[in-house]
């Protein structure tokens, strides 16, 4: 036993002489004194020693012990502070340098208007609903009553998942089932993706739209236009000037289309308004009786208006954009100027 411990000592030495960088002292110390050490193991040994030796062994194996201890700690205090100094000196930092600034993403001018959109209507009690993108055309086509032979159906405007499936071509079917799960009176507004196989300068395959549902008892055209005005007025100026020109959509009865005064010119005639002084942006109507019975809504008890409008073309009319597709070709030097 005591053979053994003096060559295990003899052999620890010559290691932690010939070792140089911390990590080998880390190893000898473990390899050594760690909890399945070598030294360790041979201490498992003392039991087995006749009485009279053990204190002799025990106290032989401690001295090795602390020796050990003692001279792997102290290469490694001058070693770790040796090794601070060259990665100091290798990283060396120049504090006089200029500092790299720091760039901000920026809210989506899309996204942006249509938060705005969405505001102005909470301001007036509507709450905002969502739909799926995927949409039966049930509720895309069907329950706003448009039928088979309207060209909306025609293969060229529309993006087909199957016979029955479609990317919605607009956000309309979200009003159909919020009545579907919920009695009159209904007050929201809808915003969301919409997509058509179009794109040219005012037309891209995806854009964005709000659409806004309002039922109750006694609604009339003139509810509708009160709020419309409000809101136009809200997001172009409260001067703006407005007008309501006859129009057919298949799911309203009757339907306008709303018309601003040119943002550009004040109604003087420009290229924008193709000289008419007048620029039209949304569209509206009184729900179409035939679409309240599609949601076993009492036609003799309510009626309501709805309105759909498009983010893009208002975002393009506030910040006097030119050209649809900027809005999504991620060009920042497009974009950091919102
Ligand atoms: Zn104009």
């Amino acid at each position: 036993m005591k053979n053994a411990l003096e060559d295990l000592r003899r052999k620890a030495d010559d290691e932690i002489s010939s070792a140089k960088t911390s990590e080998e002292f880390l190893n000898i110390k473990t390899r050594y004194l760690g909890r399945k050490g070598l030294l360790t193991n041979l201490l498992r040994g003392l039991k087995d020693v006749v009485p009279e030796e053990k204190p002799a062994l025990g106290k032989l194996s401690n001295d090795i012990k602390n020796a050990l201890l003692e001279q792997i700690e102290s290469a490694l205090d001058g070693m770790t502070s040796s090794e601070k100094d060259s990665s100091l000196n290798k990283e060396k930092i120049d504090v006089t340098l200029p500092g790299r600034g720091v760039r901000y993403g920026k809210i989506h001018p899309v996204t942006r208007v249509e938060s705005e959109i969405c505001d102005i209507f909470s301001t007036l009690g509507f709450t905002v609903v969502e739909g799926p993108e995927v949409e039966l055309t049930y509720y895309n086509f069907e329950a706003l009553s448009i039928p088979e032979d309207h060209p909306a159906r025609d293969i060229h405007d529309t993006f087909y998942v199957t016979d029955n499936v479609v990317l919605r071509t607009h956000t309309s079917p979200v009003q159909i089932r919020t009545m579907e799960k919920q009695p009159p009176p209904v007050r929201v507004i809808s915003p969301g993706k919409v997509y058509r196989p179009d794109s040219d300068i005012s037309h891209t395959p995806m854009f964005h739209q709000v659409e806004g549902l309002l039922v109750d008892k006694e609604v009339t055209f003139g509810d509708l236009k009160g709020i419309l005005t409000y809101f136009l007025r809200q997001v172009f100026g409260r001067h703006t000037m407005l007008r309501f020109r006859p129009s057919f959509f298949p799911f309203t009865e009757p339907s306008a289309e709303v018309d601003i005064q040119c943002v550009m010119c004040g109604g003087n005639g420009c290229r924008l308004c193709g000289q008419s002084g007048w620029i039209e942006i949304l569209g509206c109507g009184m729900v179409d009786p035939e679409v309240f019975k599609n949601v076993n809504y009492d036609t003799e008890k309510i009626s309501g208006f709805a309105f759909g409008l498009g983010v893009e073309r208002i975002a393009m009319l506030k910040y006097g954009i030119s050209d649809i597709r900027l809005f999504f070709e991620n060009d920042r030097r497009f974009l950091k100027q919102f």
